[in-house]
């Protein structure tokens, strides 16, 4: 079986289970009752499920809406919390656990004072935040000490979906495509594109972005990413074309689409250093997503940078010919 790090990997801090609670009501009862068991567990089956798929190690991050739900004056105190809470889960397993931290985006100079503690001091590999904070997305210029900071640190920062901060007028009154179906995929990929075609990755080219679910379905458009900016600049200047940043600052999960077409296709579009294995547990269902990527068509070389290399280069974490 190939080694396999994920990063796209829940948990729940004591605290945040009010701001969960508007999706988990969504489930039948006896499911969301095991889901909340999974999220607060960190060893016994999150671990054994680990072994069984050859996954060497898993990035936790506090599931959504976590900080970013928060009121400014208690986002940074409870960031600060849940990612206190990790490290000590952590600490308990450094062979298997490492952890994305959460951020009060609310204020720049605060998100960067966390991602500086969590990073340097912690040992933290990155953050994971969930999508804009109350209709503030990060492609303004307020942000861009942050960008460059996490530049400097040199890890990467994961878009996760998160609830529209205004449901769009096509979907307003048609709840079940708002949520996961496919509002926030439309809400994380396209707070993706804001800061493409704002600029962020021509201000800070060395920053990784990284986009859940197959990239929310990007990859898929490059081409007329590129075709349409061509025809319609609208007084947007870039340097590159829109499908360059892609691989180059813009990377992708496999999480929650066990498709091997879907597969294909983003490794065609991105290289195999730009799309990474991960699952989404324990909203998605591990053996499944493990069993798609061991059978996937790639080659010998495709499947080890997917399942593991192209995640350890950006994270920090030896190559598996050097862990060898
Ligand atoms: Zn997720």
């Amino acid at each position: 079986m190939t080694p396999k790090i994920t990063f796209e990997e829940h948990f729940m801090a004591p605290g945040f289970e009010k701001y969960s609670e508007a999706f988990l009501k969504l489930m039948p009862a006896d499911q969301s009752g095991q889901l909340v068991q999974r999220l607060n567990g960190f060893d016994g089956e999150r671990i054994e499920l680990m072994d069984r798929g050859g996954i060497v190690r898993t990035v936790l991050s506090l599931t959504g809406p976590g900080a970013q739900s928060e009121s400014l004056d208690r986002a940074v105190d409870s960031a600060r919390r849940a990612n206190d809470f990790l490290a000590e889960k952590i600490a308990a397993q450094p062979d298997r656990l490492s952890g994305f931290a959460s951020l009060p985006m609310h204020d720049p100079d605060a998100a960067i004072a966390e991602l500086q503690r969590t990073v340097r001091d912690m040992g933290f590999l990155g953050c994971l935040v969930n999508g804009h904070t109350h209709g503030t997305y990060y492609d303004g210029p307020e942000y861009d000490a942050f960008w460059a900071e996490l530049e400097r640190l040199g890890v990467p920062f994961y878009l996760h979906p998160i609830n529209a901060h205004a449901d769009p007028y096509v979907i307003r009154d048609v709840p079940v495509l708002q949520g996961a179906v496919w509002g926030w995929g439309v809400e994380a990929g396209s707070h993706a594109l804001r800061l493409l075609f704002g600029g962020v990755f021509d201000r800070f080219p060395g920053v990784k972005v990284v986009l859940g679910h197959m990239g929310e379905g990007l990859p898929f458009l490059r081409w007329r990413f590129d075709s349409r900016f061509r025809a319609y600049p609208q007084g947007v200047d870039l340097r590159l074309a829109p499908s360059e940043y892609f691989t180059r600052n813009i990377v992708i999960t496999t999480s929650g689409v066990c498709s091997h077409a879907s597969l294909m296709g983003a490794v065609g579009e991105m290289g195999a250093d730009g799309v990474m294995f991960s699952v989404d547990y324990p909203y998605e269902d591990t053996a499944a997503a493990v069993d798609f990527i061991e059978t996937a068509p790639l080659d010998d070389e495709a499947r080890r940078k997917v399942c593991h290399d192209t995640a350890a280069a950006l994270l920090g974490l030896p190559l598996l010919a050097e862990a060898a």
